[in-house]
């Protein structure tokens, strides 16, 4: 009997993804469901960004382009790096492709062979193992504490190392946890992948979205470490570009070259009017990102206010990216019509049933007493959203 292959059927499929699909199938079917499942910001596209695509389309700049993207869009991201990141970089380092989980696939397939290690950091991104599967690679999950904020060491990283460690996805700031990676931390963990020879993928796709006076800062920007890093940004999440489809990644011209070699076979150019509208988001006035900084930050007080009273979760601010990922655990043994709660998918299961609200649960970041909260909706929607589940919460027994 022929089957598909083992490879997939080994890889799951994306759980926020699939939050986000039920809770749109039932919000179809007439149900009052609030989804805080999905990672976009709920703003409109910024009007000058939405102008640069319709005169590209009137412009009839609809023609397949550059394989790695057109030369200006590859011009100012290079600049955007050296500006904003600190990076030592040209148009020639740059990649552009279709979202920045797509510039993450083409470097892991670009570094790995089969067998190597990629050292990933709970909670991660539901993403990052299954893409290092997919390259053939093994995920090497290095554990973090919440009592910690989420956080490790440079030692951490040392003790996870083997003769097949290839290389670490880090990400700061995270999705789920909302944690900062800060420059000492960096530092150390740039000094271990000199010392032992690894890549590393740092995925800054939330670089905008940092509260209070917390600092973004780019392991790439280092110069001894530099050419083993591979830095992804992407316009999904500071422009509210989601559905445009533009990543980037910024690495040493051999990796470049490599991944544009996959991405080539593969997809070929991201979409041309995505990369006009692109262009006009990295280059033009980034008052608009400010503004939406503002009003995640204000969203993320109110929420957080409001979560800290709610019983049977212990929730942690978050520093930066728009989710919270309290704890559960307390809640795990109560019951509701005879049902136990035992893990993150009962949790989330009951929410969504009880409560009719969409979160997704912490097991597909690899923490299983976890739920993740996006906060990139309305602020009545979150209100709303958080006084259902302390109501769900105190149905329990
Ligand atoms: N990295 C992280 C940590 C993310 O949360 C996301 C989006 N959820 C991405 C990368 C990819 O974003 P996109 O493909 O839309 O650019």
């Amino acid at each position: 009997m022929t089957s598909i292959s083992k490879k997939v059927k080994n890889i799951a499929e994306s759980q926020t993804i699939a939050m986000t699909s039920l809770a749109k199938k039932l919000q179809a079917e007439g149900k009052n469901i609030i989804s805080l499942s999905a990672g976009e910001p709920d703003f409109p596209t910024p009007e000058n960004i939405k102008q640069a695509a319709i005169r590209a389309i009137q412009n009839n700049f609809t023609k397949y382009t550059e394989n790695e993207g057109i030369p200006e869009l590859r011009e100012v991201v290079a600049q955007k790096f050296r500006k904003d990141n600190g990076l030592d970089v040209k148009a020639s380092n740059i990649l552009v492709s279709n979202g920045g989980k797509h510039s993450i696939y083409n470097a892991l397939q670009a570094v790995c062979d089969p067998g190597d290690e990629v050292i990933i950091v709970t909670p991660y991104w539901v993403s990052f193992p299954e893409m290092v599967k997919l390259a053939d690679a093994v995920p090497v999950i290095l554990r973090t504490k919440e009592k910690n904020g989420f956080t490790f060491t440079a030692d951490d990283v040392e003790h996870l190392l083997t003769k097949k460690t290839k290389a670490m996805i880090i990400n700061s700031p995270s999705n789920p946890a909302g944690s900062i990676l800060d420059e000492k931390t960096l530092r150390g963990i740039a000094e271990v992948a000199v010392k032992n020879d690894f890549f590393i993928i740092s995925d800054e796709i939330y670089e905008k979205i940092i509260y209070d006076d917390g600092k973004h800062f780019s392991i790439g920007s280092i110069p001894e470490v530099k050419d083993k890093v591979i830095t992804i940004g992407g316009v999904s999440k500071a422009y509210a570009m989601t559905g445009w489809r533009i990543g980037f990644m910024a690495a040493n011209e051999e990796i470049i070259k490599s991944a544009a070699k996959v991405q080539s076979q593969v997809t070929s150019n991201p979409s041309s009017i995505s990369q006009m509208a692109a262009l006009e988001a990295v280059c033009c006035d980034q008052g608009e990102i400010e503004k939406m900084r503002a009003s995640f930050q204000k969203r993320r007080d109110i929420a957080f206010n409001k979560l800290s009273k709610v019983r049977g979760l212990k929730t942690t601010k978050p520093s930066g990216a728009f989710y919270f990922f309290p704890s559960v655990r307390e809640l795990f043994g109560k019951r509701y019509d005879g049902t136990k709660l035992n893990n993150s998918f009962d949790v989330t299961h009951y929410i969504l049933t009880e409560a009719q609200v969409a979160l997704v649960p912490g097991a597909a970041f690899g923490s299983d007493e976890h739920v993740r909260i996006s906060f990139a909706c309305s602020e009545n929607q979150l209100v709303e959203a958080i006084d259902r589940i302390a109501v769900a919460i105190e149905k329990l027994q």
